[in-house]
């Protein structure tokens, strides 16, 4: 490919959270520009954004309909479309992003419900075009060198799995104050059945199926809203379990007052078991029986002699911390790896196609629905009796 890849955005305005960290991370490898979006739902916000960005003048657009309509006429039209939007916009704008020829790259979760998931899927496939899904803790080096522990058999028979995403930061009922990321999360028109569920919940699941190489077959889920008057969930606890009979545990939260983002995973097998905290990603704990405890740490050559696809992840020598920004930036690498691929007509090279894409998002909205339905079912409670 002789020159970068062209990025058009939608969302991520002035007072957005996750759009710049999309651009951020898009520009790191020096693979992608970002030159054109409709960046907030408010016009006169998203020409700033251009300002701000020093996007060429008139391709800040007002709305992503007139984005996709203009930037198709152009000989230097972007080539795909990230979208970082409030829920209820991901499956109008994948679609039509799709329907007009961009490759899309789309926050998560990936729609509102699982028949537009499904739908999504369907045009994805009839297309042949490339869409990525921003499940970005896989993007880790860390994440990527515990799935190639477990599927290279050293743990054994994986038995179970625990899972946990505590946040705090929704504990008091800040939406009424309008802070702008609390108030379209707890609203169920802008972000669909579930809440702390949706919200990061399916970055847990989405992290234990990746992780274990297994899939969630079963669910026994319990939903609560503990902020009164609020109308979606607030905290989520969960049996699971997995497609080769083992079990686990999910808990996420987002009243667990003091926790910020504490997602974490534990994963035991017949042999082994191992340990990776969001918050200290750098390092991964494997444990044997009677065995002193492995710390598996970033950058060093055994990391990358068990798992390539960590060592292809990985930027700086062991001891300069890696973290957030580097793995939204190891899933923007992949994708457009893969996007260059398509384009060159030629088969991608296998490690580039380690990214999330459709079918983690149809999993995805399968997960919230199947938990928002057991969790409205009595079946599984029996009231606990000393009688
Ligand atoms: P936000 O409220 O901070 O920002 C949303 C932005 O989208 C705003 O600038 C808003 O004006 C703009 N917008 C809304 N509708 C639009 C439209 N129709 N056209 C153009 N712009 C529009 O939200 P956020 O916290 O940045 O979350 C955005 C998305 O990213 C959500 O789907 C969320 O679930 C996801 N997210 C993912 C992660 C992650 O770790 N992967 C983290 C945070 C958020």
């Amino acid at each position: 490919m002789k020159r970068k890849l062209r990025m058009g955005m939608v969302g991520g305005g002035p007072e957005a959270f996750i759009g710049e960290v999309h651009r951020k991370a898009a520009r790191m490898d020096g693979k992608i520009d970002v030159l054109a979006g409709a960046f907030d739902i408010d016009p006169e916000k998203s020409r700033q954004m251009g300002e701000t960005l020093c996007i060429e003048p008139g391709r800040a657009y007002n709305t992503y309909q007139e984005m996709l309509e203009q930037e198709r006429d152009r000989a230097d039209a972007i080539d795909f479309v990230t979208i970082a939007t409030p829920n209820k916009w991901h499956f109008p704008i994948a679609r039509d992003c799709l329907q007009a020829g961009f490759h899309v790259m789309c926050e998560k979760p990936m729609t509102m419900t699982l028949a537009e998931a499904v739908e999504l899927r369907e045009i994805v496939q009839k297309t042949g075009l490339v869409f990525g899904l921003m499940h970005n803790y896989t993007g880790y080096p860390m994440v990527k060198a515990a799935k190639d522990i477990v599927s290279q058999g050293d743990l054994g028979k994986i038995l179970k799995v625990i899972v946990q995403y505590p946040q705090g930061w929704l504990s008091l009922p800040i939406e009424r104050d309008g802070q702008p990321q609390a108030s379209w999360r707890t609203d169920p028109k802008q972000s669909g059945a579930g809440g702390c569920v949706g919200d990061i919940g399916t970055h847990a699941a989405n992290l234990a199926e990746y992780i274990s190489g297994l899939k969630i077959d079963k669910i026994c889920a319990d939903l609560t809203t503990f902020v009164e008057g609020r109308p979606l969930d607030d905290d989520a606890n969960c049996l699971l379990r997995f497609d080769n009979g083992a079990r686990g545990l999910l808990h996420a939260s987002q009243i667990a007052v003091g926790q910020e983002n504490n997602l974490a995973i534990w994963v035991h097998g017949e042999k082994g078991s191992l340990e990776w905290h969001q918050e200290n990603p750098n390092y991964l704990h494997v444990y044997g029986q009677d065995k002193p405890v492995h710390v598996w740490r970033r950058g060093n050559d055994y990391v990358a002699a068990k798992s390539p696809a960590a060592a292809r992840c990985t930027r700086v020598p062991f001891g300069h911390p890696e973290a957030f920004f580097e793995a939204f930036a190891n899933n923007y690498v992949n994708f457009a790896e893969t996007i260059e691929a398509v384009m060159e007509k030629r088969e991608a090279d296998p490690l580039a196609l380690d990214f999330p894409g459709v079918e983690e998002g149809v999993r995805g909205m399968a997960f919230i629905e199947t938990m928002v339905a057991s969790s409205a079912s009595d079946a599984k409670w029996t009231p606990f009796s000393v009688e």
